[in-house]
């Protein structure tokens, strides 16, 4: 049995196809999603329509064939692959006599389940407070069990409707303050790897293509790893030393999956920053998916929506155990430009290849030299020495610092050149 799918809530999918048009989704992915949030699907309902119909979204016979297989499979849940809008979602809950979620609400629920950090658990509960303040004409007997029955604390006269309102506003208000705050603390730690010159690599791709185990693999730390789509939704930072070419900071994040609803992409736009100042990406495909190439227009899609189609990026093909004609190899186009890089990740085979590949991709042409520094320079030294640069180092009868050092040309030319410029 796929463990999974059990003893989760009993769920009725209902996914239309629209043949004309761009609000096609994938039903695959959609029962990948259901079962990601602990769901047991007892059924699936599809139909086909030019557009949606207003009141049930499908049209009232499909809507009375929906109430009919959630009477005979017993369903606690009725889930859209579609956005409904608040009449919807009640029009049709008032028809089936079931709890009915749209395809916003579940990806929302996925979040909330995996979110891990402080941050990740705020943004999800502001994106959701967001969406319960437009749905609050039935929302509000849920926020009023929620309070627990204590003593109104609205003025005279105050409907409960505007109550809860006013509660939802300011919970809105407190949210976004503390996450003001974390914001800038991140923003602070950024602007501390560039002094640093710490570049740093973001591992982007489809869920379940393998990013955690990657992530894992390259910085020896143990983030969860899941079979489960969303297993990381906040990113994760780790610095490793490379003898090769020196620092990097590696950046897991949240897995992508197509469509995702605009909110929510405004939501989580701050875990998303991360991949939209990295210096590099590594897009990760599972190379045994038969739709990876849709997979990876899906994951071009959402990069595009969060400004990082300009972020340097290579195509990693993981899961190459799983193939008897795969070895880990460096592919390039005529022009000698890397066009992919074959790993298994939790094989831990072709790590050398990728090794080359980021080094390249970053520009580092590592260089190995002479210096001398006068006693006046020690901030500099102390800076090759938090590099990692220094092999070797010997101090003449006048203090000054002779250093044999290796790093980075970039990172030469960059130190050497805000030293002028202090000077
Ligand atoms: P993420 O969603 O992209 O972070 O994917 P995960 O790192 O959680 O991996 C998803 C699943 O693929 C897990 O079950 C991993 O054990 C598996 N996996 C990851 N890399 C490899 C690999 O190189 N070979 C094989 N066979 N499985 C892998």
């Amino acid at each position: 049995m796929d463990d999974r799918s059990g003893g989760g809530e009993r769920v009725v999918l209902i996914h239309v196809n629209f043949p004309v048009g761009k609000m096609e989704e994938d039903l695959a992915e959609f029962k990948e999603l259901a079962i990601s949030a602990g769901a047991e699907i007892v059924g699936i309902v599809t139909g086909t329509r030019r557009v949606p119909e207003s009141k049930y979204f499908v049209g009232s016979g499909k809507a009375e064939e929906i109430r009919d297989v959630v009477l005979a499979s017993n369903a606690q849940l009725v889930i859209f692959n579609h956005v409904l809008t608040p009449a919807q979602e009640r029009n049709l809950e008032q028809l089936i006599h079931c709890r009915v979620l749209d395809r916003t609400g579940l990806i929302l629920d996925i979040f909330a389940q995996r979110a891990r950090s402080f941050e990740g658990k705020l943004q999800v509960e502001l994106a959701f407070l967001k969406r319960q303040s437009t749905r609050l004409v039935r929302g509000w007997t849920h926020l009023e069990r929620q309070r627990g029955g204590i003593g109104l604390r609205g003025g005279p006269g105050e409907t409960q409707l505007e109550v809860d309102r006013r509660l939802i506003r300011n919970k809105i208000k407190q949210i976004t303050l503390s996450l003001n705050k974390i914001r800038k603390q991140r923003e602070q730690g950024r602007r501390a790897r560039r002094k640093a010159i710490i570049p740093t690599i973001a591992l982007v791709g489809y869920t379940n293509a393998g990013k955690s185990t990657l992530f894992n693999r390259l910085t020896g730390s143990l983030v969860y790893v899941a079979n489960q789509l969303f297993a990381t939704l906040d990113p994760t930072l780790r610095r490793v030393d490379f003898p090769e070419y020196g620092s990097v900071i590696f950046a897991d994040t949240v897995g992508f999956i197509r469509h995702l609803p605009h909110d929510l992409v405004e939501a989580f736009h701050a875990t998303l920053e991360e991949v939209s100042e990295a210096d590099l990406l590594l897009h990760i495909v599972d190379a045994s998916d038969e739709n990876r190439n849709t997979r990876i227009e899906q994951v071009n899609e959402v990069l595009e929506t969060i400004h990082a189609k300009e972020v340097p990026s290579i195509i990693v093909y993981n899961k190459i155990d799983l193939s008897t004609d795969l070895q880990p190899k460096i592919e390039r186009d005529e022009s000698g430009r890397i066009k992919r890089v074959f790993i298994s990740a939790s094989k831990g085979h072709g790590m050398a290849e990728l090794g080359v590949v980021i080094g390249e991709m970053l520009g580092k042409n590592m260089i190995t030299t002479e210096v001398v520094l006068v006693p006046k320079q020690a901030k500099l030294r102390s800076k090759l020495y938090s590099r990692h640069a220094v092999i070797f180092e010997k101090i003449d009868e006048e203090g000054n610092h002779h250093l044999s050092i290796r790093l980075p040309q970039v990172d030469f030319d960059k130190l050497f050149l805000e030293e002028k410029r202090e000077e």
